[in-house]
């Protein structure tokens, strides 16, 4: 099979720990995707010889297919996150996707309210979705939730009021406490439940970011009463279950 590749079209720096890359395919043909979807970048070779391969959601809309934007968080240690940035403009990168089943499901979102919630570098994945065609005629029933820690800089509100530009629904933005906090968990559910205590139960999910807060926030939709099979969770971090006992509203 012959190599996919991604050119970088374009790069900027928008805050100390974060950047916004832009891609077109090599081959000039255009990119498909549904809003909300993903792509693994092959990175490079580390130390060891190990291909770093990291999955990026698609920050950018649907509607345009000649290029697309990713934005990346710079993690210091990061490997991806420290190579990406040194990149020059019209450096190519293998890569694989559209990734994402669950978004790329035609049959999802059904008809009904939805929420889309995303704690930390899952706001991509929430814009991706928001701006996507299949939500464009379904803002009006939707709700969007961005869990934040303070005084993170990876998309400042008014670079994402810029992202968002041109669509109604504006993410309601929520601070809690940092990724090794041991509230964070209870606070992200105390959010939840002042979110949904007026609104009726959402038909439709999609949580993306820390894997430890969103398993607890879909398990408590599914305690009330959103079916399990429309819920789409993406963890980019925190992937694993951890031995930390389950939180629940009461
Ligand atoms: C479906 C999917 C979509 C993703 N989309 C994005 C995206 O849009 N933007 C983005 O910046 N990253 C995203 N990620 C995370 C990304 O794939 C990499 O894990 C991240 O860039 C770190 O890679 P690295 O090689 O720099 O760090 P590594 O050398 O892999 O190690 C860094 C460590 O930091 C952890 N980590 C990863 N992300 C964070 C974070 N935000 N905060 C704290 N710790 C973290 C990793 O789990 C790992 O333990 C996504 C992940 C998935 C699975």
């Amino acid at each position: 099979m012959s190599q996919k590749l991604l050119k970088l079209i374009h790069k900027e720096n928008i805050s100390a720990s974060s950047d916004i890359y832009s891609f077109k395919k090599s081959d000039g043909s255009p990119f498909e995707f549904v809003g909300g979807q993903y792509i693994i970048l092959n990175v490079g070779i580390d130390e060891d010889g190990k291909v770093i391969k990291r999955a990026y959601s698609i920050l950018s809309s649907d509607s345009k297919t000649d290029s697309f934007q990713i934005c990346v968080k710079r993690l210091g240690t990061g490997k991806a996150s420290s190579i990406l940035p040194e990149l020059i403009l019209g450096s190519e990168l293998e890569y694989s996707g559209p990734w994402g089943k669950f978004v790329g499901d035609p049959t999802w979102p059904s008809p009904g309210f939805s929420l889309i919630l995303a704690t930390d570098t899952g706001v991509t994945s929430l814009a991706g979705l928001l701006l996507s065609k299949k939500f464009s005629d379904r803002l009006d029933s939707t709700i969007a939730v961005w869990l934040k820690t303070k005084g993170e800089d990876f998309l400042s509100e008014s670079e994402l009021a810029k992202i968002l530009s041109g669509i109604s629904n504006f993410p309601n933005i929520f601070q809690i406490p940092p990724i090794s906090n041991q509230n964070r968990i209870s606070n992200a559910l105390e959010i939840l439940k002042s979110i949904l205590g007026d609104c009726t139960v959402p038909e439709n999910v999609f949580l993306s970011g820390d894997g430890n807060v969103l398993r607890e926030v879909r398990s408590e939709l599914v305690r009330l009463g959103t079916l399990e099979s429309r819920i789409g969770m993406e963890a980019f971090f925190n992937t694993q279950r951890n031995t930390s006992p389950a939180i629940s509203l009461g």
